[in-house]
């Protein structure tokens, strides 16, 4: 039955994690087991000396802190930081963010990829101007009312800015708890984040909150790292930590199939006109919505197709076409490019074609045809 129990506890629920069995007669007596809380005071003590200086780590400013962490989202820290500073010194305030042009906020988020939440941070600026005069909601549920700001980042801020005792999961902190607690569930089940954020609500510090949610994604970032290759030695909670203790640090967290990408395929078409690149701008919706891009066409193309493909255009090459084979990872999509290059010149461009100057932000998934 002990065995029955421990494999129970392993596999099924977060809450069994906390949970101790006694024998008695016939009962089985759960009891919670307060004292594998011990870990919350080593590992804020453990980031108070030892976190990296990040620039937004020295402020407190709930703008400041919305910034950085929309932009960290799915983005490196390393990459992170010059964006961060250059953003905050053109678009200073949610009054500047609110009424800043469309062009101009891609431009500054060119480069970063995933540009819904550019346009979400944009959306929920008018939001917070109209609704709240300009002034950050400070609360949770209100933070996570706004476009684009989801448990995670509403926790983040209103706990790092505002001192508002929530938790804020990522996949770092989902991370190190499923290796803490030693728990085979997988992280990608939103049922298990779930559960985790409400194991955590109630243990988030009332004084700091801010700083353990910090502390603890931290631990996941730079310490309890991804892959099966954890700097256990370096470890501030390794006392508590299940999956160290039984050897099991290579074998958590369980992460479950991703679904397959969907292969999308195109022929690109990198043209110029006296040096300065053709391009037109994307629908209001969808995929990249709103920048700018190349022309293309659904299909990779044959030498002779694309040649045709330009003259239907009335598009004159000026010298030899050129081709070669690109690719972009989306988080669903990939696109397997087939470019093709050339100097060109036309009489007149198709509608709402133009040659792009620098103003014109181009995502990454064009910017790797040129
Ligand atoms: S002891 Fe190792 S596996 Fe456990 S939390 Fe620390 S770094 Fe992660």
């Amino acid at each position: 039955m002990l065995e029955d129990m421990t494999s129970l506890k392993r596999q099924y629920s977060t809450i069994f994690a906390h949970l101790s069995v006694i024998f008695h007669a016939d009962c089985a007596i759960l009891i919670w087991y307060t004292d594998g809380m011990n870990w919350i005071a080593p590992l804020m003590e453990w980031y108070l000396r030892s976190m990296r200086d990040l620039p937004w780590r020295r402020t407190r400013d709930g703008y400041a802190v919305w910034i950085s962490e929309i932009m960290l989202q799915q983005t490196r820290v390393a990459a992170v930081i010059p964006y961060y500073e250059r953003f905050l010194r053109k678009l200073p305030d949610v009054f500047a963010l609110a009424s800043v042009d469309d062009d101009r906020l891609h431009k500054l988020w060119e480069g970063l990829g995933y540009y819904s939440r550019a346009r979400n941070l944009k959306r929920a600026a008018g939001e917070i101007v109209s609704r709240f005069a300009g002034k950050m909601p400070q609360s949770y549920d209100a933070l996570l009312a706004l476009p684009g700001i989801g448990e995670y980042t509403a926790g983040a801020i209103a706990s790092i800015a505002y001192g508002e005792a929530v938790p804020a999961v990522d996949g770092n902190v989902l991370r190190v708890y499923a290796r803490l607690f030693g728990m085979e569930r997988d992280i990608r089940d939103p049922a298990f984040k779930k559960e985790v954020r409400a194991f955590l609500l109630p243990l988030v510090p009332t004084d700091q909150p801010g700083v353990f949610n910090a502390a603890l994604m931290e631990l996941g970032a730079i310490v309890c790292l991804p892959n099966g290759a954890p700097k256990c030695g370096e470890c501030p909670v390794r006392d508590f930590c299940a999956a160290y203790r039984e050897g099991r640090t290579a074998q958590l967290p369980v992460i479950g199939a991703k679904r397959a990408r969907k292969i999308e395929r195109k022929t690109v078409f990198a043209l110029t006109i006296h040096g300065g690149l053709v391009g037109f701008r994307r629908p209001e919706i969808g995929l990249l919505a709103g920048l700018w891009q190349l022309p293309e066409t659904p299909g990779e193309l044959s030498d002779a197709e694309a040649a045709a493909w330009l003259g239907e255009h009335g598009i004159l090459p000026a010298g030899e076409l050129r081709f070669y084979e690109r690719k972009h990872i989306f988080t669903h999509i990939e696109w397997h490019m087939r470019v093709c290059s050339a100097e060109v010149s036309a009489e007149a461009l198709p509608e709402g074609w133009i040659v792009l100057d620098e103003s014109h932000a181009l995502p990454t998934a064009y910017r790797v045809c040129l």
